[in-house]
């Protein structure tokens, strides 16, 4: 099965009444390779879905165009306003803003769903009834990307945090955390210190678990919650947190998860939502077939949940979950389960045959 052509993204996208159109990314790095294992593995399940591809990433930047988003593709985000995004690279300590805050801010993606669950015994990790979403705040605090040079050796960066963007995100954990059935919700920030930026969290979370008196609502200084993630993750529920600590402690709990390889997230604003991997685009890994697309491929279901999808959405995690039982595993969840270690594509062709 390949990819359905979809080079140039039409200016008013035109589909199939029953077909669900959506723009899709590769990315950079691993991102092409677990972007093609992911839209077969859709097409395969029978996803209604019609994409478009999006020039978005490195390319687009190194063509001369500063935002790394190209203008036609801000036409498709609108139109569809579902994007399925593959990694993007952002250099380091120098060099062009991150096109993913970028979009994360352009489309108000203001709040960012970070499940991290254990796939015991199938995939090896320490804390096999882990099960817990993280939601971060996406668009404010350090990742404003304000920073300012003093001097040579003084450099500033601000940090800014609304009540609308506290209230946005917070009120939206608790909402999620009733839809999803679930029974606690943890706000993590460091208000001992920032007094006025985290302790308006604080202050915001307080007064909107007032309202959700069926839930559980509880605060941790974001360090000893670190803590407790990296060793009880099973004892967190739902957590929400500013932008910054929420971007590391996403990471962590999937990587004790079993992978950071793993985990998919969705990034959700009000006439637009996003859906990538929570890892990056693993640079050393790209172009040798041995990336683990299993965080995109989460992402993708999230998404096809979204639109309505949810059918799809469950027979593509079933198919994911036998593979995994059966031992088909990529480099990075090797373990005692493991009966063949298998590349991107060759996983994806394992999910296939149990869809
Ligand atoms: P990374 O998540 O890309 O990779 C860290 C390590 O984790 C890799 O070296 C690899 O060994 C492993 N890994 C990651 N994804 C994997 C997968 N699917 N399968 C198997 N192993 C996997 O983090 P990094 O190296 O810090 O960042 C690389 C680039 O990605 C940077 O340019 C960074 O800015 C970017 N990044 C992008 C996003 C995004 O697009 N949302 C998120 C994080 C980092």
């Amino acid at each position: 099965m390949t990819i359905p052509d979809v080079s140039s993204p039409p200016a008013q996208p035109a589909s199939t009444p029953s077909l669900t159109p959506l723009a899709f990314a590769p990315g950079d790095g691993i991102g092409p390779e677990i972007m093609a294992a992911t839209l077969r593995i859709l097409a395969a399940a029978g996803a209604r879905i019609d994409p478009y591809e999006v020039a978005v990433g490195q390319q687009v930047y190194l063509g001369g165009v500063s935002s790394g988003v190209a203008p036609s593709a801000w036409d498709t985000l609108r139109q569809t306003g579902v994007l399925l995004k593959g990694p993007i690279t952002t250099p380091q300590g120098g060099g062009y803003k991150s096109v993913n805050v970028t979009l994360r801010k352009a489309l108000g993606l203001y709040a960012n769903v970070r499940p991290a669950r254990a796939y015991a015994p199938f995939v090896a990790t320490h804390h096999p009834a882990m099960d817990l979403v993280i939601v971060r705040e996406n668009e404010e605090d350090l990742y404003a990307g304000i920073e300012h040079r003093q001097t040579d050796e003084v450099y500033q960066c601000l940090k800014l945090v609304t009540r609308d963007g506290c209230e946005r995100v917070v009120r939206y954990a608790f909402e999620y955390a009733r839809a999803h059935g679930r029974r606690r919700v943890t706000a993590m920030t460091k208000d001992n210190i920032m007094k006025l930026t985290d302790g308006l969290f604080h202050r915001v979370f307080d007064e909107v678990a007032a309202e959700y008196p069926d839930l559980q609502a509880d605060h941790m200084i974001v360090d000893i919650g670190a803590a407790r993630l990296g060793a009880r993750p099973e004892t967190f529920d739902v957590i929400v947190t500013l932008n910054l600590y929420g971007d590391i402690l996403s990471d962590i709990a999937s990587e004790v998860s079993g992978s950071v390889g793993l985990g998919g997230s969705a990034n959700i604003g009000a006439s637009v939502a996003m859906f990538e991997a929570v890892h990056g685009s693993a640079p050393d890994l790209a172009g040798q077939d041995k990336a683990n697309p299993s965080g995109l491929l989460n992402a993708a279901a999230l998404m096809l949940t979204h639109i309505g999808q949810g059918e799809v959405a469950q027979r593509i995690q079933n198919a994911w979950l036998c593979a995994l039982e059966d031992g088909l595993h990529t480099a990075d969840v090797v373990g005692p389960h493991t009966v063949r270690q298998v590349g991107t594509q060759a996983f994806a062709d394992a999910v296939i045959e149990r869809l």
